[in-house]
């Protein structure tokens, strides 16, 4: 991997190794079974800079490229998938839109909370009738005068409860279809202020709060259960103006752009899944004694830890080439899909594999792998599920094979 990585990413990936195996997997078994959101880690990755990483330093970031942030999250990944998809998911699609399509004022107002981790982002583009066909969203946005009328639910929103500022998609114009919807910034309290005001952080009454922005009950997954997902409503919000992202009728293309690189991060927190379990099933596996031997020593335990280690590798290569494109400035949406499609399917295969070699101990919450498991499966799913990634892809091949017959 020397090609896509130097000395300043490897020592940013020890970096958050050692804080993962120090803080996060001494806790990761408790909180996924009391569905608990990391504040105190959280906190802590904030001070890191972890909550900042691809935010340029005159907002208050790490200045870094999309590779380091890449790793980072594979690296948590390992450990834990809720602390990797909170990073993920307060990066690309919290603080993304306004980084990629906010104006100067806007960046400047809403990034530094944001990259400092000072608060949390999210990103409302799922409603209770647009998932898969996001370009169904209900949710209007009426002008008045100088600013918007704001009503609508979005669910399964990562933050919705613990965060405070929010990217979502609203139609101002019915008429003209998915170019009829905008992106606006929103804020509301997080749900934990006692909480956050004792820890100094994840609370800024200082950014103006918009009466009607609430979340709702927190769903009970099968996963990523220490990570914060929740319905958010908008009842008669008054948006001031410019707080609309970029043009009228630019919302829907620039989320598609947001979720592109955002399926980067799901292709690398599946990625460390796959990692993390294969090292549990290695280390497992080496140290287990059936009939006489290291349970090992069976071929049938060795070539199933042969072929994870080679998908494991192939699904490094294809996330790490889809980061390097992104960042080169190259077009990148094809390999992001391919990224996420395979990783996340690896994900979840190795996951479930490593079950298997480590017998009753896999199947138990005293090893992490089921936990992995259960993680795995909304990788599937979320950021576009598995089978809009192969429509995402099975049109580049349309549109290559076009451009090829037409020449
Ligand atoms: C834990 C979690 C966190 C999430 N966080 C966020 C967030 O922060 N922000 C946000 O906006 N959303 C978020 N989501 C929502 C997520 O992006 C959607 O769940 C996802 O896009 C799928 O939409 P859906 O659930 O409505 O499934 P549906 O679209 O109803 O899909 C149901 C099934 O039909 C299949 N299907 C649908 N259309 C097609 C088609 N054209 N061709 C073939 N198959 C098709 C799907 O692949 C799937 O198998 C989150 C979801 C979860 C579970």
């Amino acid at each position: 991997m020397d090609r896509y990585l130097s000395e300043q990413h490897l020592a940013l990936r020890a970096r958050v190794a050692d804080f993962a195996r120090e803080a996060v997997a001494p806790v990761a078994r408790e909180l996924d079974a009391t569905s608990t959101f990391p504040w105190e880690n959280v906190k802590a990755m904030g001070e890191m800079g972890l909550l900042g990483l691809p935010i340029p330093e005159e907002y208050g970031g790490q200045g870094l490229d999309y590779t380091s942030y890449i790793l980072v999250v594979e690296e948590m990944a390992k450990v834990d998938a809720s602390h990797a998809i909170t990073i993920s998911a307060h990066t690309t699609l919290g603080s993304g839109p306004i980084l990629q399509f906010g104006n100067e004022e806007q960046k400047q107002r809403y990034l530094p909370w944001l990259a400092k981790g000072e608060v949390l982002g999210g990103f409302g583009l799922t409603e209770p009738g647009a998932g898969s066909d996001s370009g169904g969203t209900r949710t209007r946005a009426v002008r008045q005068g100088d600013h918007y009328v704001i009503n609508g639910s979005k669910i399964f929103i990562t933050h919705a409860g613990v965060g405070e500022i929010f990217t979502v998609t609203a139609v101002t114009d019915p008429d003209k279809g998915t170019k009829g919807i905008s992106s606006f910034v929103v804020t509301k309290p997080t749900i934990d202020i006692p909480r956050c005001e004792a820890l100094g952080m994840g609370h800024r009454p200082d950014i103006g709060y918009m009466d009607g922005v609430q979340s709702g009950k927190k769903e009970d997954k099968m996963g990523w259960r220490a990570s914060d997902t929740r319905e958010l409503l908008l009842q008669d919000v008054e948006v001031p103006a410019e707080n609309r992202l970029g043009e009228e009728g630019r919302g829907f293309i620039n989320f598609m752009k947001t979720l592109d690189a955002g399926r980067i991060g799901i292709a690398a927190l599946s990625l460390g899944l796959a990692e993390g379990a294969f090292e549990a099933a290695l280390r497992y596996t080496t140290g287990r004694e059936q009939f006489g031997r290291k349970v090992w020593d069976f071929q049938q335990v060795q070539f199933p830890m042969a072929d994870m280690a080679t998908e494991i590798q192939a699904a490094r290569h294809l996330t790490y080439h889809a980061a390097w494109l992104k960042d080169q400035g190259r077009p990148f949406s094809t390999e992001a899909a391919m990224a996420k499609l395979y990783a996340s399917e690896l994900a979840m295969r190795a996951t479930l594999k490593a079950i298997q070699l480590m017998g009753g101990a896999g199947y138990s919450d005293e090893y992490p792998v089921e936990r992995m498991a259960r993680d795995a499966k909304v990788c599937e799913i979320g950021e576009g599920t598995s089978e809009v990634q192969r429509l995402v892809i099975a049109r580049h091949l349309l549109r290559e094979e076009l451009k090829a017959t037409a020449a």
